[in-house]
């Protein structure tokens, strides 16, 4: 994989998209100059010390990088690579032993996720706090159900939101909104027992972990009679899922902006912004289907961040592992917000999610803005999909 690493032409292109740099200014903390990094360790010309270790563990692993890269340098393949030469010692420092059982854990069990977030206040890691917010229902009783289409049937869409992971347990509304979003469009949905898609554990380098939870799902992926594969709002997991590989794996506002949603959008006065997820970028390489489906709505007025395309600073874990560097992006994102002053902050990941918990405007993924509209239209039974469930 270090051909991958020669590709690089070092035009820097892909400077002013990474978040690290922009906080602090330093070749060793960009793209470019990771990958040089990385190029040196392999050649033996550079020695692994703990200034060459913080420059790469300082790395959102956001990819915006490869967005931006005329070249097409897959820079996440790169610092896979390193992640894989230089084993723990790379993020062992800022992950240590409790950290990563404790994310195996509160993504692995669902109950495990409950009392992490209950119990948050009082442990050491502010970005689990960020996750304590929503209103959270028990996903479990949902599993194995299947959820009739009402009008028209479109087909059969299978929901990507494991619940034993902390992103769904946290934003649980927003898996039962899918569900009534999916359904009223004129798809069956099932709700599958599937385990977290491995994300977490692919940025922290826990390769073994991701592996095992790769290995689970593709099984129970496998015995699935679906159309459909949809992702709600999870950027993140939605690029994890796609480079299984699972096939025809969708977010879910992109699936209908392809299909164009049904019923009555009823108004939302609403000013919103909007911070675009990188993962999600990456996964859907289609970056507007949610700004085409949200501007369908009455009353919604989208205004955008100047920085809507580039990374919050979220990560796994990364505001507990870099607390200065992803204040920093964060406070950036904020005097942004804070100048448009938007209603409502949509996002599209549920990490982006748990960071920016607290910057001041609601935060909302655009599913949930778009279930708040078919709420206010004149959709008969729409509402009440909601006891039904
Ligand atoms: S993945 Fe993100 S943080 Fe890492 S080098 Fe690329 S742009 Fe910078
Ligand atoms: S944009 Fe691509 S080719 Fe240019 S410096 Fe960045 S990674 Fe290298």
């Amino acid at each position: 994989m270090m051909e991958e690493a020669y590709r690089c032409v070092h035009c820097g292109f892909c400077l002013p998209t990474c978040p690290t740099y922009m906080a602090t200014g330093n070749e060793a903390d960009s793209p470019r100059g990771r990958i040089y990094i990385v190029r040196a360790l392999a050649e033996g010309k550079l020695s692994v010390t703990d200034g060459v270790l913080e420059h790469l563990d300082r790395c959102v692993l956001c990819r915006r990088c490869e967005l931006a890269c005329p070249s097409g340098v897959k820079y996440s393949a790169i610092y896979g690579e390193a992640q894989r030469m230089l084993g723990g010692a790379l993020t062992g420092r800022t992950v240590g032993k409790l950290e990563r059982a404790g994310l195996r854990l509160v993504t692995g069990s669902g109950v495990a996720a409950q009392i992490a977030l209950l119990l948050s206040p009082i442990l050491p890691w502010r970005h689990l706090r960020g996750f304590a917010a929503g209103p959270r229902l028990r996903l479990g009783r949902y599993v194995g159900r299947v959820f009739r289409h009402k009008g028209r049937y479109r087909g059969r869409a299978a929901l990507l939101a494991p619940p034993s992971c902390i992103s769904h347990v946290a934003y649980s509304g927003a898996v039962v909104a899918a569900i009534r979003i999916l359904t009223w469009n004129g798809f069956d949905v099932v709700y599958p027992r599937l385990t977290c898609c491995g994300a977490p554990q692919l940025h922290i380098g826990d390769f073994k972990a991701f592996e095992e939870r790769r290995r689970a799902n593709l099984e129970r992926l496998a015995q699935l009679d679906a159309d459909y594969l949809v992702v709600p709002n999870a950027g993140g997991c939605h690029s994890t899922w796609a480079e299984y590989p699972v096939d025809g794996a969708l977010d879910i506002m992109e699936l209908l902006d392809q299909v164009g949603p049904r019923g009555e959008l009823g108004r939302v006065e609403v000013v919103a912004s909007i911070q675009h997820s990188c993962h999600g970028q990456i996964a859907m390489r289609v970056r507007d289907a949610a700004l085409r489906v949200l501007g369908r709505i009455p009353g919604v007025r989208l205004v955008g961040l100047p920085s809507r395309d580039t990374c919050c600073g979220a990560g796994a874990m990364y505001p507990d592992r870099h607390p200065h560097i992803a204040e920093k992006i964060l406070g950036a994102k904020l005097r942004e917000v804070r100048d448009i002053g938007p209603d409502v902050l949509l996002v599209e990941s549920p990490t982006c999610r748990a960071h920016l918990n607290g910057v001041g405007p609601r935060i909302m993924y655009p599913l949930e803005l778009l279930d708040e509209s078919y709420m206010a239209g004149r959709n008969p039974g729409y509402a009440e999909l909601q006891s039904a469930l």
